[in-house]
């Protein structure tokens, strides 16, 4: 995927400035990749139960109760990857204090744009952001959208979404045919908190009261696309923790959509030994 990112950076351009509307300073085109999570997410549960995964749910007060738990009906644990995003925060013998949310809140229409789009910043405050994002193969396109660093709400501002669609119908207006947002067949509102880690992400090792840790949190806003990124981070890693699930024996993750690293680099090469 990394080959395939930098091949489409390769078609970046500086967009003239005559082609810009006034009120914007500077404008760029790139090709990238759009990554649609409805259908992304699933696929590597799939990919998981294909590989002879075993899910199960449960909530723990304190990271080492992963590997102790009897969900396992008695299996060693040798190894918990953490992967509780804000979670963190209030996770027993993690207790992250420096993990926090950063709310955004996006709508969902099925109104298809003929481009995606970023801005930079708008002119309706520091914490609000407008961009467009018509969801590969299918399933609508996103508009966003904002980020409320520290704000635990979970409920929709609906005059958020009004400004939001208003600046995704400003500057995308092949979005209604030009017309106004009451042209946006509204599919759902949503609300998502990020979870921001002051400092960066966490991707390390640890031991925590005699169980062997990976944590692997706070990727803030970047959490699907960083999975290119932890996966080099753990480089150094890799050797060790692919020795460990190697272990012919039982390993735990605690979280759920962080998949994208251990499933692609790590989680796969265990699932074969457990499988045998
Ligand atoms: C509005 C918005 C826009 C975004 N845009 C992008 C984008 O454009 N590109 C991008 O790459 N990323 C984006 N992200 C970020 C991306 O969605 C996240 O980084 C990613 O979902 C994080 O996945 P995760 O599995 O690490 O954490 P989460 O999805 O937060 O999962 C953590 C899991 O841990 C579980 N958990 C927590 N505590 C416990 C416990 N004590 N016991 C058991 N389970 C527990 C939770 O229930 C949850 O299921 C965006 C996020 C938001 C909100």
């Amino acid at each position: 995927m990394l080959n395939l990112i930098c091949h489409n950076l390769q078609q970046f351009h500086q967009l003239p400035q005559g082609s810009l509307s006034p009120d914007i300073n500077a404008g760029s085109t790139f090709t990238s990749v759009c990554i649609n999570t409805a259908i992304y997410l699933p696929w590597l549960v799939s990919q998981c139960l294909n590989n002879g995964v075993i899910f199960k749910r449960a909530t723990f007060k304190h990271i080492a109760d992963a590997a102790s738990s009897s969900l396992f009906q008695g299996q060693k644990i040798n190894l918990v990857i953490n992967c509780t995003g804000l979670g963190a925060s209030k996770l027993g013998d993690v207790l992250d204090t420096s993990v926090v949310p950063a709310r955004g809140q996006i709508v969902v229409v099925s109104n298809v744009a003929d481009k995606m789009i970023a801005t930079s910043g708008t002119d309706d405050g520091a914490d609000e952001a407008c961009y467009v994002i018509t969801r590969a193969a299918g399933g609508g396109t996103v508009l966003g959208g904002c980020y409320q660093k520290g704000s635990w709400d979970s409920q929709v501002d609906r005059g958020l979404a009004t400004r939001i669609m208003q600046r995704a119908v400003a500057i995308c207006p092949s979005l209604t045919g030009g017309k106004g947002i009451e042209h946006l067949d509204v599919i759902r509102h949503g609300v998502g908190l990020r979870l921001v880690r002051e400092g960066g992400a966490r991707v390390e090792l640890e031991r925590i009261s005699g169980v062997r840790v990976v944590h692997n949190y706070g990727a803030g806003g970047a959490g699907m696309r960083s999975r290119i990124l932890t996966e080099s981070r753990t480089t150094a890693d890799h050797a060790r923790l692919s020795k460990l699930l190697r272990m012919r024996a039982g390993c735990c993750r605690v979280g759920r959509g962080s998949a994208r690293l251990f499933v692609q680099n790590l989680d796969m090469t265990g699932c074969e030994e457990f499988g045998n």
